[in-house]
């Protein structure tokens, strides 16, 4: 899965720019501040949610350290981008990069990746630092991290270990003990509107959906293909009586089952804090959908299907015949009191 050696490929293109994105500026300004102090530990943990630009972040910060004259101007600091070092590296063929990646890859990191990373640091430098890029570190499984643990105990000289998680709980704390953190926080939702339109050339409302939606969409900054007013459209038809459940498959049918059940979870919480009274998160074109979700059912009604939905959602995967997959979770979210659920 990863790539052990000297970076592969020229350096990417980063969707996140660092001195563009609010949430980036004080990890990055933390990060600063131990190198200009002389303090550059020799390991850093970047922790955050996905499609934060964890990696982004990362490599700018592998970026400043390689630089042979990186830029120093407050505010502006950075490579150079023009010395050795980094023609090196923005050809993808810096010595001194050495990377595990593989975010989303299922296979983890296993005891041969980190071998493969030790043999690596016993080969000559080329600068004064070497780098070792490990994404999402928490796929490491035990035998890995043991491995990892040893050299961050006793670390070769001139290296640094740059290791990104979003789930930082499940790294062992030996490994965390070893490591300086950067965290990487959440922002609040007009920051991160704002920077959705003004760095990424989304509409506003485009920007509030993504939002709503989450995770996944965040990441990549665009709207997804299936049609979530459609699939939201016909569960109000359903609810209200307007459409059969037929029809409603045959809508939701469109959609793949893992994407439908979250869709429809997150639909589930905005009812739920609508009935709560709590102000609701749901962007224009979708609030008047939900207020009719909300009004039609009670509070009794809405709190039985969420076991459904969560019930589909895990069987989201399970190679069952579609059609019969949403008849049933049509029929149990019109009435999930029906025996036939319970069954
Ligand atoms: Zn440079």
């Amino acid at each position: 899965m990863a790539d052990a050696g000297a970076a592969d490929g020229a350096w990417p293109e980063e969707r996140i720019q660092v001195a563009q994105t609010p949430w980036l500026s004080a990890p990055w300004a933390q990060f600063l501040a131990l190198q200009q102090a002389g303090r550059l530990p020799h390991g850093l943990l970047i922790t955050g949610a996905r499609g934060l630009g964890l990696m982004s972040l990362a490599r700018r910060i592998m970026a400043y350290s390689l630089c042979q004259s990186p830029i120093t101007t407050p505010g502006a600091e950075g490579a150079c981008q023009v010395c050795p070092a980094c023609r090196l590296r923005l050809a993808g063929t810096h010595p001194d990069i050495l990377q595990l990646l593989g975010s989303g890859s299922a296979s983890g990191i296993s005891i041969d990746d980190i071998r493969a990373l030790i043999d690596a640091f016993s080969l000559t430098r080329y600068g004064p630092l070497r780098i070792a890029l490990i994404e999402q570190a928490e796929r490491m499984n035990r035998n890995a991290a043991n491995s990892l643990l040893k050299l961050l105990e006793e670390p070769p000289a001139g290296s640094l270990f740059l290791l990104t998680a979003e789930r930082a709980d499940l790294l062992p704390a030996t490994i965390r003990s070893r490591v300086q953190r950067l965290v990487v926080t959440m922002p609040t939702r007009p920051v991160m509107v704002r920077w959705l339109c003004d760095t990424q050339g989304v509409t506003e409302a485009d920007a509030q959906m993504l939002w709503f939606m989450g995770e996944e969409q965040l990441i990549s900054g665009q709207l997804p293909a299936w049609d979530w007013m459609a699939a939201t459209q016909a569960w109000v038809a359903l609810n209200e009586g307007h459409s059969g459940v037929l029809a409603t498959v045959k809508c939701w049918q469109n959609i793949p089952r893992d994407t439908l059940a979250r869709w429809l979870l997150r639909l589930w919480v905005e009812v739920m804090r609508v009935q709560s009274g709590l102000a609701s998160e749901a962007p224009s074109q979708l609030a008047p959908l939900i207020g009719q979700l909300s009004r039609h059912d009670t509070q009794a009604h809405w709190l039985k299907c969420h076991p459904v939905l969560l019930e589909f959602l895990q069987t989201a995967s399970h190679p069952l015949n579609d059609e019969l997959a949403l008849e049933r979770l049509a029929l149990d979210l019109t009435d999930p009191s029906l025996p036939a659920r319970l069954a």
